[in-house]
């Protein structure tokens, strides 16, 4: 096993479930110390508790916090700071699916929900981690975009949205912020097995029939399955281990290929 993230500390948001707990797994086994943000307090404990499992020596923090509330995510970087005096790699990936419907039924408050936390969320994590990574002089960002925003996705408006403009957002901050030795990227997953993708799933087909629907989504995937949340677990990884450093304001699919098939 390698150790790549000897020293050096990860903000994870997010980190209560499937995406962020994956990489929140994946860093604790090389060596990172851990600052673990979800607005669940119980499954960020759960998160913890499988990282001692795999990583007992593994410094670990806990911060409850909602994302798209501005004074929260100044909290949970302070509070990261004051506890570990510095942040590597900032894993921005909280994010919601909202309720699927057509653009002309989209409901206005679902839409404010989903650009509050996918597209404020992280603008705000961005707004108080890149200072500190400035005043270092080095740190990898990962901000948490999506096939849907690469592409349009049937009946998610707000989350297409908010995806996209992570993705412009990720550029932006990767041209104005790569003279300070900080990468800034985006990563793209298409349909990988979490609570999220579950939660979707049976918006489409329902209670009943969503594990037929999920058969039907892989199906026209060049690969034919779902991804697992590990095998983005190790991209994170790469991104924030200083081993990509000439990788800047890349939104990387992780899709099996799925996104180059209009
Ligand atoms: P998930 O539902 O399993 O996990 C999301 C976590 O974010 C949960 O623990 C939840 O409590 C937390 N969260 C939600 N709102 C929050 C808030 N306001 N403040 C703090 N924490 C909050 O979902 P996931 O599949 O792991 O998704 C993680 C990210 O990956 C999201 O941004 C999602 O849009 C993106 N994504 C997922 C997929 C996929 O197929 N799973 C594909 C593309 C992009």
């Amino acid at each position: 096993m390698s150790n790549r993230f000897e020293s050096k500390v990860v903000v994870i948001t997010g980190a209560g479930s499937g995406l962020g707990r994956a990489a929140a797994l994946e860093l604790a086994k090389e060596g990172a110390k851990l600052s673990l943000v979800d607005l669940n307090e119980a499954s960020l404990a759960e998160t913890q508790n499988q990282i001692k499992a795999i990583a007992p020596k593994a410094e670990v923090l806990l911060l409850t916090a909602d994302v798209s509330n501005e004074e929260a995510v100044k909290k949970y970087v302070e509070d990261s700071l004051a506890k570990f005096g510095r942040i590597d790699g900032f894993y921005n990936n909280a994010g919601i699916e909202g309720k699927q419907a057509p653009t002309a039924d989209y409901d206005s408050k679902m839409f404010d929900k989903v650009i509050d936390i996918n597209l404020k969320g992280v603008f705000y994590g961005m707004k108080y981690v890149l200072p500190v990574m400035k005043e270092q002089q080095s740190g990898a960002v990962v901000n948490v975009a999506s096939v849907g925003g690469i592409r349009g996705v049937l009946n998610q408006a707000a989350y297409v949205a908010s995806k996209h403009a992570v993705a412009g957002m990720t550029k932006n901050a990767a041209i104005e912020y790569g003279q300070y030795n900080l990468s800034i990227n985006a990563i793209a997953p298409g349909a990988i097995m979490t609570d999220m993708v579950v939660g979707s799933l049976k918006q489409i087909g329902g209670e009943d029939a969503w594990e037929e629907a999920g058969k039907q989504f892989v199906s026209v995937n060049p690969k034919k399955r779902f991804g697992k949340p590990e095998e983005v677990g190790r991209l994170v990884a790469f991104l924030l281990s200083g081993e990509s450093e000439f990788i800047n304001g890349a939104v990387i699919p992780i899709d099996g290929g799925q996104s180059n098939q209009y």
